[in-house]
């Protein structure tokens, strides 16, 4: 009979397929969702498991903890459900939906926490995650970012199974990075059988520190390395094994996504995030590469799972990714000409209200009620705040009001008297749209998007000023 034994069985082994990319290198994309989790992560799951049980740290009766994205929880949770351990993920609240669902469908217990914390914060995900399995009896952390295993799955299966697909034809591997384990395993396998023949390219989203950005927050899941302003010291994982790389390509994220999006409508192929920013990687290491090289691109996991982000087109126009109706009166003509270039007025929440008020005092004058965006990063126009980091809002009202009945204090820090995020809106949206949003809303401002990065404050009379005047 050709079968198998078990659902441990069908972990890995996935195929290349060709990708159609105009250039004289082949292009092969290793279909990583075709594993039985549907992702990268079952081969790290399986391997980090077999070795604890091994070491003796696992044992029968045991539970498993892990902070994840998801897909490192799925390929943890089906192994767990296949060997009869317990498990509990813990995830941040910028997982999809989809994974989140997934997770609890394989018997996962899931904790939600926060995203907008600094690494060292005891409620971040991955501090959390380590305080839960020292404090479970029989609790192990699977902690993929430093466990050795991870890397080693790679080494053992994706590496050796590029090498054998390509008949060792294969002269470029990219890749992004995420804990690094991928690239790091898959990349020093084929360096080594290739005598150092084989090319490894790191994809990252462009403003992730392991690609030379400043870590501000971006929009593709699971890949790159996101620094929270308030991190003290930034740790990298030691899964990821620089020595191991040529180069890094930073790609933005509205690359990623239209290169995502299109991969679907034209070639069949249904990934996800990390994998539109690999294959935008693929795409610019192939134009540069001759007719003989053979350049393989990992793609992590399937569009599936971010059927509710990626592949929504409202989720894409709030947050600036798509151009919208150009017939139609869009957010975009209703957005100040030259505001790309001005600094988006803003407050730091480490300011203290005093500051605050001096701030919202000085735009007194041109509105009724001024109310500004707020969160904690460094304003400027250098340095435009992307959504994720507006975590509230400071109008002029309230911080009198509040002085007034003294329910707060000059010095007190703006972040402990927040208002709700202002609400937001794409540049691409129809205006209409835009205006009925804005009306739920307390305050009469919105901020505008674009590639989910904040560029101009706007009201609703602005927003009506684009509409066509009624003949
Ligand atoms: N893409 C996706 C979808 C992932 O789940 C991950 C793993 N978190 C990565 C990319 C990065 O892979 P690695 O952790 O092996 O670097």
């Amino acid at each position: 009979m050709d079968v198998y034994e078990s659902a441990l069985d069908l972990i890995g082994g996935t195929p290349l397929v060709r990708i159609r990319t105009g250039g004289a290198a082949a292009v092969y994309a290793k279909l990583e969702y075709l594993s039985v989790g549907g992702s990268a992560k079952d081969r790290i799951g399986l391997r980090m498991i077999e070795q604890a049980e091994k070491d003796g740290l696992l044992r029968p009766g045991g539970t498993i903890v892990e902070a994840t994205s998801g897909n490192t929880g799925i390929g943890l949770a089906l192994a767990a459900a296949e060997k009869g351990y317990r498990i509990v993920l813990v995830v941040s609240d910028r997982v999809s939906a989809e994974k989140v669902d997934t997770l609890r469908a394989f018997g996962a217990g899931v904790v939600v926490k926060s995203s907008g914390l600094p690494r060292e914060h005891p409620e971040h995900p991955i501090s959390f995650a380590a305080r839960l399995a020292e404090t479970t009896p029989g609790g192990w952390l699977a902690n993929q970012y430093d466990n050795p295993a991870n890397p080693e799955a790679h080494y053992l299966t994706t590496g050796p199974e590029i090498w054998r697909q390509t008949e060792g034809r294969v002269t470029h591997l990219v890749s992004c990075i995420g804990t690094g384990g991928t690239i790091s395993g898959a990349g020093r396998y084929l360096k080594e059988v290739s005598g150092n023949a084989v090319q490894v390219i790191g994809a990252d989203p462009a403003s992730s520190v392991y690609s030379g950005g400043d870590g501000r927050p971006y929009f593709i899941e699971a890949a790159g390395h996101f620094v929270h302003p308030d991190t003290t010291r930034d740790v990298w994982p030691t899964s990821y094994h620089l020595d191991v790389l040529d180069r890094i390509v930073p790609v933005a994220d509205r690359q990623a996504l239209d290169t995502l999006r299109q991969l679907a409508r034209t070639q069949g192929l249904l990934v996800g995030g990390s994998s539109g920013t690999a294959l935008a990687a693929a795409h610019r290491v192939a134009a540069a590469a001759g007719p003989d090289d053979v350049v393989v691109v990992i793609l992590p996991d399937s569009g599936r799972q971010y059927l509710s982000k990626y592949f929504n087109d409202t989720w894409m126009l709030r947050l600036g990714f798509l151009d919208g109706d150009e017939t139609a009166a869009r957010v975009a003509d209703a957005v100040p000409e030259g505001s790309d270039a001005s600094p988006l007025p803003y407050v730091n929440t480490r300011a203290d209200i005093a500051e605050a008020l001096a701030v919202l005092r000085a735009r007194a004058l041109a509105g009724a009620d001024p109310v500004l965006p707020a969160g904690p990063c460094p304003a400027g126009p250098e340095r435009r705040p992307m959504a994720p980091e507006l975590t509230g809002s400071v109008s002029l009202s309230a911080v009198e009001a509040a002085l007034l009945h003294g329910t707060a204090a000059p010095s007190d820090r703006l972040a402990d008297h927040l208002e709700p995020p202002l609400p937001h809106i794409g540049y691409g949206e129809p205006v209409e749209e835009a205006l009925a949003r804005l009306a739920r809303h307390a305050h009469d401002t919105a901020v505008v998007l674009r590639d989910g990065c904040a560029q101009a404050l706007i009201t609703s009379s602005g927003l009506r000023a684009a509409l066509p005047t009624p003949r």
